[in-house]
């Protein structure tokens, strides 16, 4: 593109914008129709890369916790398994680095024998309908990944749906996972001063605007259909 502009992401100045993806192209569920147009925004370099590296750790190890059967996530374990498979390198050069990764994904699981309550991403705990035999897998999860990509998220739809407009230092944004029935009232109003868009099935945005006090937009972003996404824009102090 080579053009010039602030990034969406850190607003600085760059002489060498790129389309970023919002939601990396590699995280649309193989359900999502090729008329959808996986969003971008205007980024610089530094930025593009630096997300580029969370997105593909986060595609890993949350893709491997998704199922196959379900159309909000479909082939997205697949994609996941396939990144760890040094069968599938390229040359030389790949399948060390993808004995490497794989080698690091797999020391970041650990197994446990009982079902533990708290401490797992909402949404991510034991599943309903699985027999997990006697004892359960449980992958890391670095919770700043997650916090930096929420951020991300924020800022390029912000800019996508609000007319291009940038998220100033004047204004901060909170990242929240929970439960859904823990923050009843702000999945209510969201869902009734709300308004929904969907990138194909596998990624939902909700998002409300307005009339709220002090909080200029709520955002809830649905990935996989499991991976919630809570989050604020609120004035800085
Ligand atoms: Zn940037």
């Amino acid at each position: 593109m080579s053009k010039s502009g602030k990034c969406v992401y850190c607003l600085n100045w760059s002489s060498n914008l790129t389309h970023d993806h919002i939601i990396s192209r590699k995280w649309y569920p193989n359900t999502t129709p090729s008329t959808v147009e996986k969003w971008t925004v205007p980024a610089c370099n530094e930025c593009n890369h630096r997300y580029g590296v969370i997105e593909q750790e986060l595609l890993i190890k949350m893709g491997l916790c998704m199922s196959s059967g379900n159309p909000k996530s479909s082939g997205i374990a697949q994609i996941a398994l396939n990144s760890l498979d040094p069968s599938r390198a390229r040359d030389e050069r790949d399948r060390t680095a993808r004995m490497k990764l794989r080698k690091r994904i797999l020391g970041d699981i650990i197994t446990i024998r009982d079902s533990i309550s708290s401490g797992f991403l909402p949404n991510f705990g034991p599943q309903d309908g699985v027999d997990y035999g006697d004892h359960y897998r449980m992958i890391k999860i670095p919770a700043d990944l997650l916090e930096e990509l929420g951020q991300k998220f924020v800022r390029g739809l912000t800019y996508k749906l609000e007319n291009a407009r940038f998220i100033t230092q004047m204004q901060s944004i909170e990242i929240y996972f929970a439960e859904d029935q823990k923050v009843k009232w702000v999945s209510n109003l969201i869902k009734n001063a709300g308004t929904k868009v969907c990138r194909g099935e596998g990624i939902e945005i909700e998002r409300a605007v307005g009339d709220l006090e002090r909080v200029g937009a709520l955002y809830r972003i649905t990935i996989w259909g499991r991976w919630t996404i809570y989050a604020a824009i609120l004035p800085k102090e």
